[in-house]
């Protein structure tokens, strides 16, 4: 079986920067400009999928979205677990943290090395600076609440 060829960055890099800078998830988006099912999925089907690009409602994105857990009350606007929902609950609030890409099956490995050499940067120290706002945990105290447990 020949290896899966997965999407050369270079020939999108101006498409995956203004996905990138949209504030809204960004992983449906990331999974059309990806590659699809390879040649070498273990999804129990007969049928050929082999490139297909659809969401495969595992629901990773959502459980990793640091919007729809730091307001779980978003979630109950619907039970699905695609990118779909996610767009639906979280929408323009995106923190546009990658997260979602980075857990997603569906997106090629290229667009999420580049995202993580690109992007990861720019994320972190807008993160810091959250980390610093008092409405949001302070992770150092709870490292060391944590740490202290018997
Ligand atoms: S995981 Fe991050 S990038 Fe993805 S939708 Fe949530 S906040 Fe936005
Ligand atoms: S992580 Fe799962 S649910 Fe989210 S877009 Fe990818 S395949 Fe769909």
């Amino acid at each position: 079986m020949p290896l899966h060829i997965q999407r050369d960055v270079k020939e999108i890099d101006g498409i995956l920067n203004e996905v990138l800078s949209i504030h809204s998830p960004p992983v449906g988006r990331c999974r059309l400009l990806s590659s699809g099912f390879s040649p070498t999925h273990a999804l129990n089907i007969t049928e050929n999928i082999i490139g297909h690009k659809e969401c495969l409602g595992c629901g990773n994105c959502v459980d990793i979205c640091p919007v729809l857990a730091r307001e779980p009350s978003r979630r109950e606007k619907t039970e699905q677990r695609t990118s779909m929902a996610l767009e639906s609950t979280v929408g323009a609030d995106c923190d546009q943290c990658g997260a979602c890409i980075l857990v997603c099956p569906q997106v090629d490995t290229t667009i999420k090395n580049y995202v993580v050499n690109h992007r990861m940067v720019e994320v972190m120290s807008r993160l810091q600076q959250r980390i610093g706002d008092e409405d949001e945990p302070d992770l150092d105290l709870f490292l060391e609440e944590a740490v202290s447990q018997p």
